[in-house]
């Protein structure tokens, strides 16, 4: 059990580096959807950008300092959170788990320090929630792979210089050697390796500060070196990542749930209409209590879960109960923030509007609410069944 002292201090640290180097570059980095790289790097330098990977390339082999990173990465601005977790907690985690040696040597001690970024590249136009139908393709003649195929809706793939791309193998003809759950393979690219492009960042309605693109695969050779896992095993383990993510982004939305908490406080003491402050208003305080019940009970259970993840027990349930349930409360939490402050709420300069926006990615990414649902529904039975 880690120490609730050094826990805080890693907090303190991280919001110390954000407040002096990010808060000032937020309005901009939104605006241009420039990712603010050079923060990024600040924190790999001091060891507080990717505390959960390895002591050995960097790290602190610590999740709750990464879960606290996160929090207050999510207090300051999501967009900037979601960059620089999906490159240390996605590709860097997956690099952890699975990565040989030398792999591991490779590419994680830039992965830590910032120096390079990385990401996790399932997604493509026809394949979302039914993530085993990837239609990529991986062909392999001798130690050689060629890759074809398009990833789309990918975090960072337009700044990545490394990339975990996850492939179907196929035959000569293009057939897959196998179905379902079997037959897909990671492959760790780089950005110079030839027929590998990126789109330019899309549009979006949050995480603006993000960049999110499409990723094209033409013909791209790869030693089979650059295997990351088990050919073949790819879906097996994208689960258990899949699991790390939906609890180590949360921590994304519950500091913005906090930050809307803080906000709101401050606001409705200082705004006056009818000659008092609005929080003296029950209908104001009902939405404050509110927002102060699904923060802290969110986050509870987060730090429940995040505990056991630490502790190495299999967490598919709860880290699906965890990422819903912070989903639905910080949709209702930045939307109770947003109507606390009126028509400033509306305006980008008080900030909670941009908190509304980026809510709605936690419906989305890394599992739909509706496919949590499922695998929550599909435990519920499983247990009930066997108990019989
Ligand atoms: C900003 C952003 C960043 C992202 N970053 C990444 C990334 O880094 N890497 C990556 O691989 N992907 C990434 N994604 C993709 C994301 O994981 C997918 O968008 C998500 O998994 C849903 O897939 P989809 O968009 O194809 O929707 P679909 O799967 O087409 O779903 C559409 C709707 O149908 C519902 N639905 C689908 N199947 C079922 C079912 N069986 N039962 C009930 N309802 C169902 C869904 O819940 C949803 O409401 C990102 C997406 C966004 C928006």
């Amino acid at each position: 059990m880690m120490h609730q002292n050094d826990v805080q201090e890693v907090r303190e640290q991280v919001r110390r580096v954000l407040t002096k180097s990010l808060v000032p570059k937020i309005e901009s980095s939104e605006n241009t959807g420039v990712f603010c790289r050079e923060v990024h790097k600040e924190l790999g330098a001091l060891g507080l950008a990717a505390p959960i990977l390895p002591e050995a390339f960097g790290g602190a082999d610590n999740p709750y300092y990464q879960l606290a990173v996160a929090e207050e990465m999510g207090y300051f601005n999501n967009g900037f959170g979601l960059s620089s977790l999906v490159s240390t907690c996605l590709f860097g985690g997956n690099v952890a788990r699975h990565g040989t040696e030398i792999q591991k040597k490779k590419y994680l001690p830039d992965i830590v320090s910032g120096e390079t970024m990385g990401c996790w590249a399932l997604t493509e136009p026809m394949v979302g929630s039914d993530a085993v139908s990837v239609q990529s393709k991986a062909y392999r003649d001798g130690d050689t792979y060629t890759l074809n195929g398009v990833k789309t809706f990918i975090t960072n793939a337009p700044i990545s210089d490394v990339f975990l791309v996850i492939a179907r193998e196929v035959n000569r003809t293009g057939e897959p050697l196998a179905q379902g759950i079997e037959g897909g393979t990671v492959f760790l690219l780089e950005r110079n390796m030839p027929g590998l492009r990126t789109g330019l960042p899309f549009k979006k309605m949050g995480h603006r500060s993000s960049p999110t693109g499409e990723i094209f695969l033409e013909n791209v050779k790869v030693h089979e070196s650059q295997v990351l896992g088990k050919p073949g095993k790819a879906f097996y383990d994208m689960k258990h990542s899949l699991d790390v993510e939906r609890v180590v982004f949360s921590g994304l939305a519950t500091g913005m749930m906090q930050f809307c908490v803080d906000r709101t406080l401050k606001y409705t003491l200082e705004r006056t209409q009818f000659g008092q402050p609005i929080a003296n208003f029950q209908m104001i305080q009902d939405k404050l209590a509110q927002m102060v019940v699904l923060l802290e009970t969110a986050r509870e259970y987060l730090y429940l879960i995040n505990d056991r993840m630490a502790k190495g027990e299999k967490i598919n349930l709860e880290a699906a109960i965890t990422k819903l349930v912070v989903a639905e409360n910080t949709k209702r939490v930045t939307d109770m923030a947003v109507q606390c402050h009126g028509g400033y709420g509306y305006m980008a300069e008080y900030e909670v509007e941009r908190c509304l926006r980026d809510a709605k990615l936690f419906e989305i990414g890394a599992g739909t609410s509706e496919i949590l649902k499922l695998i929550i529904a599909k435990q519920a039975y499983k247990n009930f069944q066997t108990k019989k």
